[in-house]
């Protein structure tokens, strides 16, 4: 099974670098509030806090994409700007460092996040090394817990969540507007990318959840770190869902039963069809799920 979902994943990883093609993408601003957007392009979700301060990015997408961002945002804002947050390493969300911080952008990120750029990442799911990211793309300010930003009027918390997608994933709560920008520790392209190569486990990923949950009330606007905007109750649906297919796994094997035998059980069968449609399949995610949790 190791094998077979490497492979699956590989080519996944493979086809989606094949058909990227940049100079079809367009990135599109959708207002969040008076002073939040949420750009889309390709890639992870881009945040944007703007006001006479200055300007509050989180995440920025693949490098070849950084004209067009920041045409977008001159186009919402003719102010400067100010600070970069990365949500967690993976490329796109974090792409596009080098460029923003030779404009002048300060970078932001967790403590791990800079120390696994600064290192050659080895992803033994996907087969693939990533060098060394350049000196310039390296977060110039990182923290372990919480940082906050006191910008525009606004109160910005940034918060480290447990080891879940990765172990450097960091959501950004602006308190006043009620928004929070979740990164990759919430997705809305289907089962959710554990990247346990990355330092990320299954468990972590639903006590983050957790922890984004308690933030958040009915009216929240959750920018997630894939696909549309969210609210309280999506969260805690896919919260749900993956605690349950979790449950299942951790089940079957206590029982003793390999991880070939659990993903043929059939366990994701009644959410599949929601859920199945991305990056993973049902029973890769299962796999995914009990490798995680056979990890010590
Ligand atoms: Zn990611």
């Amino acid at each position: 099974m190791k094998g077979y979902l490497l492979l699956l994943l590989l080519m996944a990883a493979l086809a989606g670098k094949a058909q990227q093609n940049f100079d079809t993408v367009k990135i599109r601003p959708l207002k969040v509030t008076d002073q939040i957007y949420m750009l889309k392009g390709s890639g992870g979700n881009i945040g944007l806090l703007t006001g006479n301060e200055g300007l509050l990015m989180i995440d920025d997408q693949f490098a070849p994409l950084s004209v067009k961002i920041n045409e977008a945002i001159k186009s919402i804002s003719q102010n400067p700007i100010r600070f970069l947050i990365n949500t967690h390493i993976h490329g796109d969300h974090s792409g596009g460092n080098d460029n923003f911080s030779k404009q002048g952008v300060i970078v932001v990120a967790h403590d791990q996040v800079r120390e696994r750029m600064k290192k050659e990442q080895v992803n033994k799911r996907l087969n693939r090394t990533t060098p060394p990211r350049e000196k310039e793309a390296l977060p110039i300010v990182t923290f372990p817990d919480k940082l906050n930003f006191h910008l525009n009027d606004e109160e910005i918390e940034l918060i480290h969540l447990d080891r879940g997608h990765t172990d450097g994933d960091v959501a950004v709560h602006f308190k006043k507007a009620n928004v929070i920008h979740t990164g990759d520790a919430f997705v809305r392209y289907g089962y959710p990318f554990i990247d346990t190569s990355s330092g990320g486990s299954v468990n972590g990923f639903i006590s983050s959840l957790d922890k984004l949950l308690a933030m958040m009330d009915d009216q929240t606007k959750i920018i997630p770190g894939h696909g549309e905007l969210a609210t309280k109750a999506d969260v805690k649906t896919l919260r749900e869902q993956i605690a349950n297919i979790r449950d299942q796994v951790a089940k079957a094997l206590k029982k003793g039963k390999k991880i070939e035998e659990i993903s043929s059980l059939g366990i994701t069968d009644k959410y599949d069809e929601k859920l199945g449609k991305g990056f993973l399949k049902g029973k890769d995610f299962v796999a995914l799920i009990a490798e995680s949790l056979s990890e010590k």
